[in-house]
């Protein structure tokens, strides 16, 4: 830590954690897992609540809740249950890390979330941060803990200059974290510091004028709130084109189970792939199910082009009805584990990735589909 961040801080410590905990008595919001912070209610919540917004987690959060009330039911619950749960969440390993440490917990920890820092840690899906959150939201525990909102209020009050993702300067946010918890208050400081990144200190536009922290902010008395946090390196994006179809068959459609060590291993998709250099998406689908089910299709025709951002990537996902060329036999399967010929109401009890979904809720839509799927050419 630097000479000035530590005269910031000597003067600020007395401060900072009144100032916030009051705040975040009067404000914080009336979230579900905090009417009684039950450990399993905490966990559940911080893994939902990565990468996802604070309303769709609360949904998510009540859904999983009425049929899930505690650890032994995750591994009481079929994977596909569990999935469906998760569906449109994304980053499905968070899922399935759930199932995994939920049986561990019911192994050796009589079905409950450990209080204990080391046993939480080995669980799967559980890294510094959420045992942090665990452990003081939960266990009352004197644990500090940074995330993204943490961070850049941090970065804003004590005027960070280096990039808050470094290495470097997450260690000294984990310090500085840690020098400022008021012993017994855990609770209610790392909420605090959360909520107040999440409602007010705000990436852009921050509403500096209710802020209990301003009187102490460095970012705001230079007048270079807009530059803290220091931004790190902008991540590449990459653009995939995709090319997928509905294979119609007797009424049913043709759906298959991704591989487990896949990306959204374990979801339920239509056959497809990457479209190759000097290729037409309608080639692509075709080669795709050739490829990954020996099925022989041609295409029938352009559904929609849906366009879908994953972290690092941009995909634009070309669908089309597709038609089997001669008879069909059983699939031989190369990319996924296991296909089901399903109705159109059966593909609302499967999980799929949200290109997917979306492709989905479309069909409903369309005409052509209904048509397509009494008239079969094979019928
Ligand atoms: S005064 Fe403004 S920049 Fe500083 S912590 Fe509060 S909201 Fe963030």
């Amino acid at each position: 830590m630097n000479a000035a961040l530590h005269s910031n801080l000597a003067s600020s410590r007395e401060a900072f954690a009144p100032a916030l905990t009051r705040w975040f008595k009067h404000n914080a919001r009336p979230l579900p897992w905090r009417e009684n912070y039950d450990p399993y209610h905490v966990w559940i919540s911080e893994i939902m609540l990565q990468q996802t917004q604070m309303e769709r987690g609360v949904t998510y959060f009540q859904r999983w809740m009425s049929q899930l009330p505690c650890p032994r039911s995750v591994t009481q619950a079929k994977e596909d249950e569990v999935l469906k749960l998760w569906e449109g969440l994304g980053y499905y390993n968070r899922a399935r890390n759930l199932m995994r440490a939920a049986r561990v917990m019911v192994d050796r920890h009589e079905g409950r979330v450990p209080a204990d820092k080391a046993a939480l840690l080995a669980l799967p899906g559980i890294g510094p941060y959420t045992a942090a959150a665990i452990l003081s939201i939960a266990y009352e525990r004197d644990e500090p803990l940074v995330d993204g909102n943490v961070a850049r209020v941090l970065a804003r009050v004590f005027d960070l200059d280096a990039p808050v993702g470094e290495t470097a300067t997450q260690k000294a946010l984990w310090a500085l974290a840690g020098e400022l918890l008021p012993p017994g208050q855990a609770r209610d400081f790392n909420q605090g510091l959360m909520e107040l990144g999440a409602l007010v200190c705000k990436p852009l536009n921050p509403t500096c004028e209710t802020c209990p922290l301003a009187e102490l902010c460095e970012a705001r008395r230079l007048g270079i709130v807009q530059h803290r946090p220091v931004p790190g390196k902008k991540v590449d994006i990459t653009a995939l084109s995709i090319a997928t179809g509905v294979l119609i068959h007797q009424g049913r459609i043709f759906i298959q189970r991704r591989r487990d060590e896949d990306v959204w291993g374990g979801l339920w998709e239509f056959p497809g792939g990457g479209v190759e250099n000097g290729e037409t998406p309608e080639q692509a689908v075709v080669r795709e199910y050739a490829e990954e089910t020996g099925f022989a299709v041609t295409t029938l025709g352009p559904i929609r082009v849906i366009k879908h951002g994953y972290t690092r990537f941009r995909v634009t996902l070309h669908c089309f009805f597709l038609a089997p060329v001669n008879g069909l036999g059983t699939p031989a399967l190369t990319a996924a584990t296991e296909h089901k010929w399903a109705t159109f109401a059966e593909l609302d009890d499967h999980a799929f990735p949200a290109g997917h979904r979306k492709l989905i809720d479309s069909l409903a839509r369309d005409s052509r589909f209904a048509k397509l799927l009494g008239q079969d050419p094979l019928l």
